[in-house]
């Protein structure tokens, strides 16, 4: 039997287990009669994360659920493929059911034709809704379901006493998942989701991405407050709420004023 390397009592990350780079963190909720999976990552790793959950002596038909933290083919491109050999239920937002019961190749990510990027997303049937303020029992534990929109609208977090499975939230450097407009991502809501993350009493973050770390309201607010620059900047398109420069620009070609050159002329 391999021996389990839990992260905090009764969680298991995945990578940590098997002591290299799998892909997105896969987590194993143990609520010892049952057992639960947050995200399963690419479908060629797959196999050697139900080994490894074998392997750790866990009963694969005590799998409850496994959750759709949401669409993205890196954290759910297997998910079709561990819902069968687990015999289990997917669990998603309302939001993650159409990418994923599709296998929306565009929404997921699957393919990025301006990159020549193309893997196969094979669809999946959802089981189970999540909603915001659900409650999720797993043995003798329980996890509350947080909607945290803005990388993607249907994003799941999950507070487990102390803890806070993150999703693409943000990640130990201040990273966030990616912003983009074909992918559903919405700047303010983003905002107030990671506000809530910063209210919270959580102690710990388990990102969805990258190491686990102890919460720091000074990397969040370090984080909100780029995002909050993000809503008035071109460089996010229509992911902006707004730019400032094109409304001053505006008012002065309706005013009839042509540029004046004179000032802030460096010589
Ligand atoms: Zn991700």
């Amino acid at each position: 039997m391999l021996q389990r390397k839990y992260l905090f009592p009764q969680v298991i990350e995945m990578n940590y287990q098997a002591g290299r780079r799998l892909g997105v963190n896969v987590y194993l909720i143990d609520g010892g009669s049952e057992f639960l999976l947050i995200d399963i990552g690419y479908l060629d790793t797959t196999d050697e994360i139900i080994d490894l959950i074998r392997g750790m002596d866990f009963n694969l038909s005590d799998c409850k659920m496994i959750i759709a933290t949401h669409a993205d083919a890196d954290h759910i491109q297997g998910i079709a493929h561990a819902r069968e050999m687990l015999k289990t239920k997917v669990a998603a937002h309302p939001s993650t059911v159409e990418p994923l019961e599709t296998g929306d190749e565009i929404m997921t990510y699957a393919t990025i034709k301006a990159q020549d990027f193309s893997i196969p997303m094979p669809c999946c049937k959802v089981d189970l809704l999540l909603n915001e303020g659900d409650t999720i029992k797993v043995g003798t534990l329980e996890l509350q379901v947080w909607h945290t929109p803005g990388h993607t609208a249907g994003q799941l977090s999950f507070k487990m006493g102390n803890l806070l499975f993150s999703g693409d939230n943000i990640y130990k450097d201040g990273c966030v998942g990616v912003i983009d407009a074909h992918h559903g991502s919405d700047l303010p809501e983003f905002i107030q989701s990671l506000q809530r993350i910063s209210k919270d009493n959580a102690e710990f973050l388990l990102p969805s991405h990258g190491p686990v770390f102890r919460k720091d309201n000074r990397t969040l607010k370090k984080t909100i407050d780029r995002l909050t620059q993000y809503q008035y900047m071109a460089d996010f398109g229509t992911c902006a709420i707004g730019w400032p420069l094109l409304d001053e620009w505006e008012k002065e070609v309706t005013a009839g004023k042509m540029p004046d050159f004179s000032k802030g002329t460096v010589k």
